[in-house]
């Protein structure tokens, strides 16, 4: 059993961004910038742009946190956009979900100018990618990808089970799994909560990709020996052996699954760094264009 290392793959392509990035800049005088909007105090979204925040400036490029109140309106939002598309500084503009309620993710999204669309979640992005068409790739089943791909793990005539249809995790992943690209050339079963049987399923799984946000969903019992599994769950558990009181754990039963896999991502560490390198690297080929 081999595991597949965030950290470690995440570290090797970040230094590839950076150097691309030091070239830009010097060639072009072009630094990517990303704008991040965050909306409420959500320590899970907190987590997740501090991050993002973090490692643009790991990266040497610029980035902007706009913050606002759970009171914000949809139309102050919109606005906001509205502004950051027009700004030719700013290369990427994100927008951390989950939103309030009053506020349509749909329409913010919607907002975006699809060339500013580094989180890959505009239709218009998402509709080229379908058609196989140049896009930004959402940026979690990108991550998943350039995983794969630095492993050399070749998908080619593999049965890949995705559980979870979301779109910004599980469906956009059975789209690229099942392209006629590396990785990729799988062929795909997407599961979801209506789905009979699951365990029947997944354990004819080559490749499972769980994404489904229920801790250790997936147990030993429905994985087949040899499988790669791909764990894009973040849970928090209880756990009063930390001090926290807490811990992350992912949808995979990891301690019990892991013998039985050829590869296998932890969770942390594994999916969570690939999406941030899926982002970053949507972002730098964004300045790119605006060169
Ligand atoms: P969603 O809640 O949008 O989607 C979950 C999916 O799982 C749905 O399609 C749902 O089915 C399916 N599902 C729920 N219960 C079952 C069940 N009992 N059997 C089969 N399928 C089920 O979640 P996301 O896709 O946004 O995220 C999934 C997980 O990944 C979460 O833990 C999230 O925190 C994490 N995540 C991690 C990222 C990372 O970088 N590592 C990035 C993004 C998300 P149905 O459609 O029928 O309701």
């Amino acid at each position: 059993m081999q595991i597949l290392d965030g950290i470690a793959v995440s570290a090797h392509i970040k230094s590839q961004i950076k150097q691309e990035t030091e070239k830009l800049k010097a060639e072009k005088g072009k630094t990517p910038h990303l704008a991040a909007i965050l909306v409420g105090h959500n320590p899970a979204s907190e987590a997740y742009v501090g991050n993002k925040v973090r490692t643009c400036e790991e990266l040497g490029f610029g980035s902007t946190l706009l913050r606002f109140e759970e009171s914000v309106t949809e139309a102050q939002l919109l606005e906001e956009i509205k502004k950051l598309n027009g700004d030719n500084k700013i290369d990427g503009i994100l927008v951390q979900l989950p939103l309030p309620e009053h506020i349509s993710d749909n329409a913010v999204i919607n907002a975006i100018d699809p060339g500013k669309d580094v989180d890959g979640f505009h239709p218009i992005t998402q509709g080229k990618m379908l058609l196989g068409q140049p896009s930004f790739l959402p940026a979690t089943p990108y991550g998943i990808l350039l995983m794969l791909e630095h492993y050399n793990i070749n998908t080619a005539g593999m049965h890949c089970v995705v559980i979870g249809r979301s779109n910004i995790v599980g469906t956009p992943m059975t789209v690229l799994m099942s392209r006629n690209a590396q990785p990729g050339n799988a062929t795909v079963t997407i599961c979801h909560s209506k789905t009979k049987d699951l365990a029947a399923i997944t354990k004819t799984a080559d490749i499972i990709i769980a994404a489904i946000g229920r801790p250790r969903f997936v147990t030993a019992d429905m994985v087949k020996e040899g499988a790669i599994v791909i764990d894009v769950g973040i849970n928090r558990i209880d756990d009063a052996t930390r001090k926290s009181g807490s811990r992350l754990v992912g949808d995979v039963d990891y301690d019990n699954v892991a013998p039985k896999c050829s590869y296998i991502t932890p969770v942390p560490k594994g999916v969570g760094p690939m999406t941030i390198c899926g982002l970053m690297k949507n972002t730098l080929e964004a300045a790119k264009e605006h060169v």
